[in-house]
């Protein structure tokens, strides 16, 4: 029987409902439960992938190829269920999709209302593509009272009306604020929030209460008697250290004991060995490394989320913690740019769209590359890393990327077809911008002796995918011959997907993402490799 738990948030936004989302998530598989987790997104984008990452952060990318909100990467890292197509909605899809059927007539003649299409539309999501799950989290976005929101919480009322309160159960996350002038923490937004959720006829059956200190009895008495909601199931989340130190926090709190109480389940204590071996890598390491970021949207962290917890699970399977220079590559045209890499361990570019910061990428692989660095190119970052060795390696003046416009020698250029299992997919420069990139996962091949197939410790590899230029092959034999070698390919040796440089410490660009795989408890193995490859400078350096 699958229970729906819905997770609101109130007050202020980036309260960390995702985080509170997965760890719960992570909780209920702890006591042995089936959990999947989803998110709804109020916005009318179908869905994020043309979203600036300035706007909406990082787009994460399941395996099935979908564009999804970065709160669907906290859920795979927290319970390691690898997320689908179907665990993330946004207004705009409910829309195209309710406005496609009526087009087609499907509707018969009814004249097509928010209630109750748009929200049966919602409900129909809720349900979707579930098995045997004993837990379906769904994640709101947004915070109450949003406008657009409206329809998903009159969807999630309305569904609790449907199966009973037995099998659902509303979550809200609030923020108790302390003030300083009055010393003390106020429990008023709360109220009001609640209130907020009344209007639309949700009651929460448990508060979960952002926190910047520990919350006094009595405060928790007045938020339990004026929100209505029982004093065991007001859970104080209070600041953490480390976000892998939220499930243990939250145990302790009594979250996941007020969630079996609710649903009346008796269910074992949760085995958080693994949590706990965690948290405490995190919190005391024996070393640190510096790895220098080179990227676009170094101001808000958000946009390399995946990125910066994988150099985390890195950091933690090397026992160091990893320190990021973030360094805008921009601003890294200039020359004398260059000296911020002096004395890092590692040098990361990450991926990235458009032309504008590229040279400073390029000088940064060119740096790494002369200077013995380890390196590591993500997508854009191994096109940057090729365009750079087919100038200063190969010799090819000229070489570039046809991103930026027409350019000479085309190193890196637009895939206009590749193969998706037997199926062959066609692109031209005049697709539309949205869903149109080669997306999900995909397989390659590593070629025998070479670092990648080493770090792998496997013939053949899935990795997701992101992108819409690629390594021109025609370029191959230039490169390999100059010491830039492709040791990763798609299976049918078209697609560059890996390239190294043998003739140095660690220097390997992926055309793919791994860092969308990497999990603290199953770290990612290049993550793991370039960070061991950092260790091994700092101790150089
Ligand atoms: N802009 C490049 C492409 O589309 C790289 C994309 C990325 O880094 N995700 O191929």
């Amino acid at each position: 029987m699958t229970r729906f738990i819905f997770i609101t948030g109130g007050v202020v936004s980036s309260l960390g409902k995702g985080l509170a989302s997965a760890a719960l998530g992570a909780l209920l598989q702890a006591r042995g439960f089936k959990v999947r987790l989803r998110k709804l997104d109020p916005y009318i984008n179908v869905d994020p992938g043309t979203m600036s990452p300035y706007q909406h952060g990082e787009v994460y990318v399941t395996d099935d190829g979908a564009e999804t909100d970065l709160d669907l990467g906290h859920y795979e890292r927290f319970t390691g269920v690898a997320s689908r197509q179907s665990d993330n909605v946004t207004t705009g899809k409910i829309y195209s999709d309710v406005i496609a059927k009526e087009r087609c007539g499907d509707y018969l003649g009814a004249t097509i209302q928010v209630i109750p299409h748009i929200t049966d539309a919602i409900k129909e999501f809720i349900v979707s593509d579930i098995t045997d799950e004993d837990f379906v989290l769904c994640e709101i976005g947004g915070t109450v009272g949003d406008i657009e929101g409206l329809p998903f919480l009159e969807a999630i009322r309305q569904f609790r009306n449907e199966i009973g309160p037995d099998l659902t159960m509303y979550i809200h996350l609030t923020l108790v604020p302390y003030i300083p002038s009055s010393g003390e923490l106020k429990t008023k937004p709360t109220q009001h929030s609640v209130k907020e959720l009344l209007n639309v006829g949700i009651q929460p059956d448990l508060l979960l209460c952002r926190a910047d200190r520990e919350i006094p009895e009595g405060e928790r008495r007045k938020i339990s008697l004026f929100c209505n909601v029982h004093e065991d199931a007001v859970i104080p989340a209070l600041d953490v250290k480390t976000v892998y130190s939220v499930p243990v926090r939250y145990h302790e709190e009594g979250l996941d004991n007020q969630v079996c109480r609710h649903f009346n389940l008796d269910a074992p204590a949760p085995d958080l060995t693994r949590w706990i071996k965690i948290q405490d890598c995190v919190l005391v390491p024996e070393g640190e490394v510096n790895i220098a970021i080179v990227g676009k949207y170094t101001g808000l962290m958000d946009a390399y989320k995946s990125l910066t917890e994988a150099l985390d699970h890195g950091g933690i399977t090397n026992n160091v913690k990893v320190h990021i220079n973030w360094l805008e590559s921009e601003v890294f045209e200039s020359e004398d740019a260059l000296s911020h890499l002096e004395g890092v361990h590692g040098i990361l570019v990450p991926g990235g769209f458009g032309e504008r910061g590229s040279e400073g990428k390029i000088s940064a692989a060119r740096f790494a590359r002369e200077r013995q660095v380890p390196y590591f190119g993500i997508c854009f970052g191994m096109q940057m890393a090729v365009i750079e060795a087919a100038r200063n390696m190969a010799g090819i003046s000229g070489a570039g990327s046809t991103e930026f416009g027409d350019c000479e020698k085309p190193v890196v250029g637009l895939m206009t077809e590749w193969m998706q299992g037997d199926q062959l997919q066609q692109r031209t420069q005049n697709d539309d911008m949205g869903g149109t990139m080669r997306l999900g996962a995909y397989d390659c091949t590593l070629a025998d002796n070479s670092r990648a197939r080493n770090i792998y410790g496997q013939p053949v590899i899935t990795e997701r995918h992101r992108h819409r230029y690629e390594v021109n092959t025609n370029f191959k034999d230039q490169l390999e011959k100059a010491g830039m070698r492709v040791s990763g390919t798609s299976p049918d040796g078209l697609l560059p997907e890996i390239v190294e440089i043998p003739d140095h410490p660690w220097f390997i660009g992926v055309q793919f993402h791994p860092e969308l795989k990497s999990k603290p408890f199953d770290p990612h193995p290049l993550f793991t490799s370039f960070v061991n490859a950092a260790v091994n400078q700092s101790r150089l350096v």
